[in-house]
């Protein structure tokens, strides 16, 4: 019943020459998976030709982050005004954002429903890490980091929210988590805060994506699991093959 959602993650790749190309060779290739959502999310100086160059198919564009402020003094930064035109979704709360940029859990909150706000559907991204992971955090950390990324948002609001469960010791290592331990993850902890947050009926309706080291060779293996719907790519959304052969395993 939920719609499985594949987005690319370009990450800090691809000029804006490159994008267009790229775009304009994936959005045949992508065109009969209908079943599946697919999403594009280049750097913030390509995506409004990536836009312009997607209007009239049904490929949706995420940027790859968003401020909470409408302006102002953050340099930098690009507010929800400026590219809610242009985008369907943000990217907000990816690990390299937290551990790079020093985004808070208090941020990804104000920016989740910033973008609600102006009509954009957040990907909130979540994840532990190695030490965590080894510690046998995992779960009260990445149940912490989706109760406090959703502080405030409505159970109408949550349909439109999508969550990406990315361990960060399977981002671009090659090391991806089994299909198992992200059914575990994502049905077992972040379904079930979900459940608690908002009752079964919403929580049924939020799609929740695995993401790190993802590749046509385990795709499969991910949309066996229950509660894994789509996935958050990385290093496979670059390149065109990769990412429709994940879009059509998917279908
Ligand atoms: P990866 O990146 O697929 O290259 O591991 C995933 C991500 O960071 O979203």
């Amino acid at each position: 019943m939920r719609t499985p959602i594949i987005a690319g993650n370009w990450k800090m790749n691809k000029t804006l020459p490159e994008s267009v190309a790229f775009v304009k060779e994936l959005a045949p290739a992508l065109a009969p998976y209908t079943s599946v959502e697919r999403v594009v999310g280049p750097t913030y100086v390509a995506l409004a030709a990536v836009s312009e160059a997607l209007s009239g198919t049904d490929i949706a564009v995420s940027s790859q982050g968003i401020h909470w402020e409408d302006e102002g003094a953050y340099t930098s930064q690009i507010a929800p005004v400026m590219i809610q035109d242009l985008v369907t979704y943000a990217i907000i709360g990816h690990s390299e954002c937290r551990a790079y940029l020093g985004e808070t859990d208090e941020e990804v909150n104000k920016k989740a429903r910033a973008a609600l706000a102006h009509g954009i559907k957040p990907i909130i991204a979540v994840g532990e890490s190695l030490e965590q992971n080894e510690a046998g955090e995992t779960s009260s950390f990445v149940g912490g980091q989706v109760r406090a990324a959703l502080e405030g948002i409505s159970a109408e609001d949550m349909p439109k929210v999508v969550i990406a469960y990315e361990p960060i010791w399977a981002i671009g290592t090659g090391k991806s988590a089994s299909g198992e331990i992200a059914q575990n993850i994502i049905g077992g902890t972040i379904r079930a805060v979900l459940i608690d947050l908002y009752g079964d009926e919403v929580a049924q309706k939020i799609r929740i994506q695995y993401g790190g080291s993802v590749k046509p060779d385990n795709m499969a293996e991910y949309m066996s699991q229950p509660d894994v719907d789509g996935a958050l790519v990385g290093g496979a959304s670059l390149k065109v093959d990769a990412f429709t052969e994940l879009v059509k395993i998917a279908a």
